[in-house]
C-alpha cells in the first residue's frame, strides 16, 4: 500500500473565517484581556457556566483579530487522535489527514476546545507543548515537529460547576492558561442581548430576565445550575413565536434545568406570579 503524506495540502482556511461581525456585549474588560493575552502568545480559559457567551465570545474575537477559528467541542470519546490527526484508507493508498488542532496550528488559527475536561486524559499530552514557550506540536505518526506561527493560539473553556472528582482539570494544566471568568451577564445587559436574540421586545425581555434572577436564587435550594441566558432567548424565541409566554418560560427555562417536580412547581408559580 502506498503511504502518500499530504503535509503542505491547504486547508481551505476561509472556512473557518468568520465574515460577518458577530453581536457580542462585553460585561467587562474581556475583550482587552484576550487582545493581550494573544499579542502575548497566551493560551486562555474561559471559565464559566453553560451558555454565558463564552462560545460568542470566542467568535467575536476570532473575527476581531481576522484569523480563522477551529471549534472543538470536547466528549468523553475525543481522543488524542482525533485531535492530532490520523492516516485513512483512500482506494489503495493511505493518505494522512489533519485533525483539527494540527490544522489550527499548520493555518495559525485559533483553536477552541470547548469543554476540554469532557475529552480523554491522552488528548491533555498533545495540548501541554502548545501551551508553553516551546509552542510545538509534536505528531508521531508523522515523525514531525510543528511549531506554531505566532498568529495561532490556544483557548479551552472550563465550567467549574460541573466540577468532579474525575472530571476536573489539573493543577498542571489550568496552570498553563490565564483564566477569564464569565457569568451571566447583568440584568440591564442579559435584557439587551435576550431582546435582540429571540426579536421580543424590552418590556418581555425584561420581564424574562426578572424571572431569569428569581430561578437562578433557586440554586441555594438545590438546583444544580442556574438557568443561562441561552435559555432565556429560547424562551424569547418562542413567545415571539405565538407560544404562551408562561408556557413558553416553563419548557424553555424551567424542565430542561430540573426533574425535581417539587422545584418546577416552585418556579411554575413564581412565572405566574410575573407573566
Ligand atoms: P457558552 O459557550 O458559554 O455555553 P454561548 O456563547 O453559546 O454560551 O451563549 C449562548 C447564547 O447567549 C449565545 O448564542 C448568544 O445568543 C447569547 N449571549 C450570551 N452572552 C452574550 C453576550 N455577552 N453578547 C451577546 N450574546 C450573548
Amino acid at each position: 500500500m502506498l503511504k502518500k503524506c499530504s503535509l503542505s495540502e491547504e486547508l481551505p482556511v476561509e472556512e473557518y473565517l468568520i465574515e460577518k461581525e458577530p453581536y457580542y456585549v462585553p460585561v467587562g474588560n474581556e475583550i482587552e484581556i484576550f487582545m493581550s493575552a494573544y499579542r502575548n502568545k497566551l493560551p486562555v480559559n474561559l471559565k464559566g457556566p453553560t451558555g454565558s457567551g463564552k462560545t460568542r465570545f470566542m467568535e467575536f474575537m476570532a473575527y476581531k483579530l481576522k484569523r480563522p477559528l477551529v471549534t472543538v467541542a470536547c466528549h468523553e470519546d475525543l481522543t488524542a487522535t482525533d485531535l492530532v490527526g490520523r492516516f485513512l484508507i483512500k482506494g489503495d493508498s493511505v493518505e494522512w489527514s489533519d485533525g483539527p488542532l494540527t490544522k489550527a496550528v499548520r493555518h495559525g488559527a485559533i483553536c477552541y476546545l470547548d469543554e476540554v475536561v469532557e475529552a480523554r486524559k491522552d488528548t491533555i499530552v498533545v495540548i501541554h507543548p502548545l501551551t508553553d514557550d516551546r509552542r510545538i506540536m509534536p505528531i508521531d505518526k508523522l515523525g514531525v515537529i510543528l511549531k506554531a506561527p505566532s498568529e495561532f493560539m490556544l483557548s479551552i473553556s472550563y465550567n467549574p460547576g460541573y466540577q468532579s472528582v474525575v472530571k476536573d482539570l489539573k493543577q498542571s494544566t489550568r496552570q498553563r492558561f490565564v483564566a477569564i471568568d464569565f457569568d451571566y451577564p447583568p440584568a440591564e445587559l442579559e435584557m439587551k442581548i435576550v431582546a435582540h436574540e429571540s426579536g421580543v421586545n424590552e418590556e418581555m425581555a425584561r420581564y424574562l430576565v426578572d424571572i431569569g434572577h428569581r430561578i437562578r436564587n433557586f440554586k441555594q435550594h438545590g438546583l444544580e445550575e442556574g438557568v443561562s441566558t441561552r435559555l432565556l432567548i429560547y424562551a424569547g424565541k418562542l413567545i415571539k413565536d405565538g407560544i404562551d409566554p408562561k408556557e413558553a418560560c416553563r419548557i424553555a427555562m424551567v424542565r430542561p434545568i430540573t426533574d425535581n417536580t417539587d422545584l418546577q412547581k416552585s418556579i411554575d408559580e413564581i412565572i405566574s406570579t410575573i407573566m
